[in-house]
């Protein structure tokens, strides 16, 4: 681990100091970044990448708390969790703020091939479905070859019978071909009770041939829709349509939910606080809930550790190294059922948001970064050049300008806060996301270590360095650096 870290040290001086490999890129140069504050963060990525406490932090949560649905009482026992945890951990300004959220949750649910070709499917209830009726629900299926082919229907093609989007997901480092296929999760059940179905059936939005059914979606169905909808694994898609080959096909679909109004959630906060500039907030968050087939270890349990993690580190930082920002920790509630948490964090803070300097979310897994990209002003890119140069040590290239931030920074960049996205490699993700499958055994703690680190050097730099982010025109490089 040593002489790994001392040869990582020696790539982050030959980033660092690449002027020609940089200018050979085009204008604008990385900003220059003073070298004790270099060596700080360089010191914060040797420690990173020589222990495990964001896996322990993962394994904590996903051991005692499980899996913890949005709105649930294991949601809440995970917010008492992380209210212990970031104090345990030294953190300042530690509390949970609470929400409420409507909530949707399975009970139970079942479904099966009917007739001479009976056997079972492995299925799930997507969220916002109601309950079947007493003793179930029973109909032949119509198949659509993807949501497009449904949305050219007619009732004539439909009408009592339970619709079957069978769509493949692509496969993508990026994780790109999710975004395409998850259309389809909320707009099967609207779209299909519109035209007259029974119930609607759809390919989970996943990579794998594995089975297992992918959960998702609203506590509420889109457009006021009212009909049972479900999820089956690909096996069982491929195995329907096969089925459908041989002639009509039916099946029945149980399902049983609970739903309430106004069940309570929570953001759990806590701070590193500033040396100089304490109301100047450098946010890096997660979300703490999860659906409730796994334990959420990748979903999003890694990002809870990774960034917990890395702030911890921050603030074991002698007193005279403390970056001169805050460093804020935000582990949002109730993402997966409609980023609820996120929506309560902008609204709650919308006074200071003006003081958001930059945010940065986990929320793809716990592979390697690979990447970062930024959405800066375009005075500030020379920043997030910086940033990369500083990162480059740890295999970590530069994207563009055109960063998410991560489903729990969409309120915030709305709002105009700049955001990053700290990229890890997503090429297996959605094979295990939403499913039974999504557990601790996923994460391989050495990539969890290089994470942290990368999220530990970006958090200190951005809080050390006094740099504006928003800046629309770039400073002079001299007058930059504190
Ligand atoms: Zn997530």
């Amino acid at each position: 681990m040593r002489r790994a870290a001392a040869a990582l040290a020696i790539a982050a001086l030959a980033g660092v100091g690449a002027g020609v490999a940089w200018a050979q890129q085009g204008p604008p140069p990385p900003t220059p970044i003073p070298v004790e504050t270099l060596a700080v963060a360089e010191r914060l990525r040797d420690q990173a990448l020589e222990q495990d406490e964001a896996y322990e932090i993962v394994e904590d949560l996903t051991t005692r708390v499980g899996p913890r649905l949005a709105g649930s009482e294991a949601e809440q026992r995970a917010i008492a969790w992380a209210v212990a945890m970031l104090r345990e951990r030294g953190f300042e300004n530690v509390r949970a703020e609470p929400f409420t959220i409507p909530f949707w949750m399975r009970l139970y649910d079942r479904g099966q091939v009917l007739g001479p070709n009976a056997q079972p499917l492995v299925m799930t209830a997507l969220a916002g479905s109601p309950s079947t009726p007493e003793g179930g629900l029973e109909g032949e299926l119509v198949r659509f070859e993807s949501l497009a082919a449904l949305e050219a229907a007619t009732a004539e093609d439909i009408a009592g019978r339970i619709v079957f989007i069978d769509e493949p997901t692509i496969a993508t480092m990026d994780g790109s071909g999710y975004g395409m296929a998850v259309r389809r999760r909320g707009l099967c059940a609207p779209l299909a009770q519109a035209r007259g179905a029974s119930a609607c059936v759809i390919r989970s939005v996943g990579t794998h041939n594995h089975r297992f059914a992918h959960q998702g979606g609203r506590p509420r169905q889109a457009d006021g829709a009212n009909l049972p909808a479900a999820a089956v694994s690909p096996s069982d898609a491929d195995q329907l349509t096969r089925l459908m080959a041989l002639g009509p096909v039916r099946i029945r679909l149980e399902i049983n939910v609970a739903m309430s109004e106004d069940a309570p959630s929570a953001n759990v906060v806590g701070e590193i606080i500033g040396r100089e500039r304490p109301d100047e907030i450098v946010l890096i968050g997660a979300h703490l809930d999860s659906w409730d087939q796994g334990t959420g270890a990748l979903d999003d349990g890694a990002g809870v550790g990774v960034v917990t993690a890395a702030a911890e580190l921050i603030g074991r930082l002698p007193r005279r190294d403390r970056p001169a920002r805050t460093i804020r920790v935000v582990l949002f509630g109730a993402e997966e059922t409609g980023i609820w948490g996120a929506r309560a964090y902008a609204a709650a803070h919308a006074a200071g948001l003006a003081n958001h300097i930059i945010a940065a979310e986990s929320d793809f897994g716990a592979r390697r970064i690979w990447r970062i990209q930024t959405r800066f002003g375009e005075g500030a890119i020379s920043h997030g050049r910086a940033l990369q140069a500083a990162l480059q040590s740890l295999g970590i290239t530069q994207g563009s300008n055109t960063a998410n931030g991560g489903p729990d920074l969409a309120p915030l960049r709305e709002a105009g806060v700049p955001v990053v996205d700290l990229t890890q490699n997503g090429i297996d993700y959605f094979n295990y996301h939403h499913t039974p499958d999504d557990t601790l055994d996923r994460i391989d703690p050495m990539e969890l270590r290089q994470n942290v680190a990368a999220y530990a050097m970006f958090a200190y730099l951005a809080a050390e360095t006094g740099w504006d982010f928003r800046a629309l025109r770039a400073a002079s490089s001299t007058a930059e650096a504190p």
